[in-house]
């Protein structure tokens, strides 16, 4: 099969090192990659949003798959093109990315379809939304509708934050994704990661995990993309994992089939695990960056076979195999992310600390003058697998240290949470 992946993180170097490993992959390309991919795929430098464009490639090339990694193509119909151009395709359609694209969206489909989350109001004017926040009282939570890279949350302890919040997102702070707000109960519990591979009817748990999106060691700072991540989250144990596939994916997957939005692709269920019980924080259409990388590495599965399955309306007849130890990522940033990251310097050392079993998927990094170097904020994930949390960070730490980047910094107490549960 030939097979395009859409996609530049670690994110889609995970997938893209997965896929290749497929005996049924022919020649995989990647639009527009990275370094770490390159050694997977061939680069290709295709605007992704021009959906004309990545279909004529498609026909050029006889692609027979193509897989999107990130939300935006998504949201913005790139799968319906795909589609209408009769090109297979894995990911949702546009109306179903909506379940990310939209906060006020899901929240509205969690009401209708009594699915446990926040208790909330969506408002689309300042006033109402001041009275909504003035009534109800901090803490509370404030969110831009829209996709705001992760920047539209306010997770508001006193009152004038909360309000504060509301004007910014009413002002243009996001945009228009700001143009409606919704506006959230605190909820108090741990947030745990948990991921469904979807073919528009069935839903097949994919596995769990948890990240750290705070910059700063004991998750102090601004938020980022993610600074690390690990799989499995011992906290999602199985009754966990049942409660939410009863209680939150299987009403989401009838009421998006009902609105005639079925959902294929991933599913990413963002969780607090509150004393009543898991509750929806949020759902993204799309597998997250960093947890994707702990994902491929316990998976057993040919991912080619599974992404084909899904297409296909075939999850019904396949199951998953997993690897039981831990896999834990950590990620290598440029001095100045999540704000201000600096670009081009150079980093020594990648392969040599990718040797035996590390994988290091590349994020933001480029070539220039023979020299790798980093382009972006999140720059490199190095990855690793043991049968104990702590070891697997260790060894992931050691391998880190092999990497010559002053410039760079990464927080040092990933997967703190499951290091203390055992002990
Ligand atoms: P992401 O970067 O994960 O895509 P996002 O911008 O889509 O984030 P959410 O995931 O909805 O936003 O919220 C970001 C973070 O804010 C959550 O991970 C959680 O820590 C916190 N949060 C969100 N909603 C609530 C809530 N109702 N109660 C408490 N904390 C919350």
């Amino acid at each position: 099969m030939n097979v395009l992946l859409i996609g530049s993180g670690g994110r889609e170097h995970a997938l893209a090192w997965k896929l290749a490993a497929s005996p049924l992959l022919t020649k995989l390309y990647a639009a527009p990659g990275n370094p770490g991919i390159a050694r997977e795929a061939e680069l290709v430098a295709l605007d992704v949003s021009n959906h004309g464009a990545v279909v004529a490639f498609c026909r050029e090339k006889a692609v027979d798959l193509v897989v999107v990694g990130p939300e935006g193509p998504l949201v913005d119909g790139i799968a319906d093109a795909l589609r209408a151009a009769g090109i297979r395709v894995f990911g949702p359609s546009g109306h179903a990315a909506q379940l990310e694209g939209s906060k006020g969206f899901t929240k509205d489909l969690c009401a209708r379809y009594d699915i446990p989350t926040a208790a909330y109001g969506r408002f689309d004017n300042a006033a109402d939304a001041r009275a909504y926040v003035e009534k109800v009282g901090a803490p509370i939570v404030i969110k831009a509708d829209g996709l705001a890279a992760g920047k539209g949350v306010t997770v508001a302890m006193e009152l004038q934050e909360a309000l504060d919040a509301v004007e910014a997102c009413f002002d243009g702070a996001f945009g228009s994704a700001g143009a409606s707000v919704v506006v959230e109960e605190f909820l108090t519990g741990e947030e745990a990661s948990f991921f469904c591979l979807c073919d528009g009817t069935t839903a097949l748990p994919f596995g769990t995990a948890q990240d750290h999106k705070r910059v700063g060691e004991g998750d102090t700072g601004p938020n980022t993309g993610g600074m690390g991540a690990y799989s499995p989250a011992p906290v999602m144990t199985q009754e966990m994992i049942d409660r939410t596939m009863d209680e939150i994916v299987a009403p989401t997957m009838r009421g998006m089939a009902e609105m005639g939005a079925p959902f294929t692709g991933i599913l990413f269920v963002g969780l607090m695990l509150t004393e009543n019980g898991p509750k929806l924080i949020e759902y993204n259409v799309r597998f997250g960056d960093p947890e994707c990388q702990v994902l491929m590495m316990r998976l057993k599965d040919d991912l080619l076979v599974l992404l084909n399955a899904a297409v296909d309306g075939q999850l019904g007849h396949v199951s998953t195999r997993w690897r039981d130890d831990t896999a834990l990522t950590v990620v290598l940033a440029a001095e100045g992310y999540p704000d201000a990251p600096k670009k081009g310097s150079v980093i020594k050392g990648v392969e040599e600390a990718g040797a035996g079993d590390i994988q290091i998927f590349h994020a933001g990094t480029a070539f220039k003058d023979g020299n790798l170097v980093a382009n972006g904020g999140r720059v490199l994930n190095v990855t690793g697998m043991a049968a104990k949390v702590s070891d697997a960070r260790s060894k992931v730490y050691a391998a880190l240290d092999r990497i010559d980047w002053p410039e760079g910094f990464c927080r040092r107490d990933i997967g703190w949470r499951a290091v203390e549960r055992e002990g």
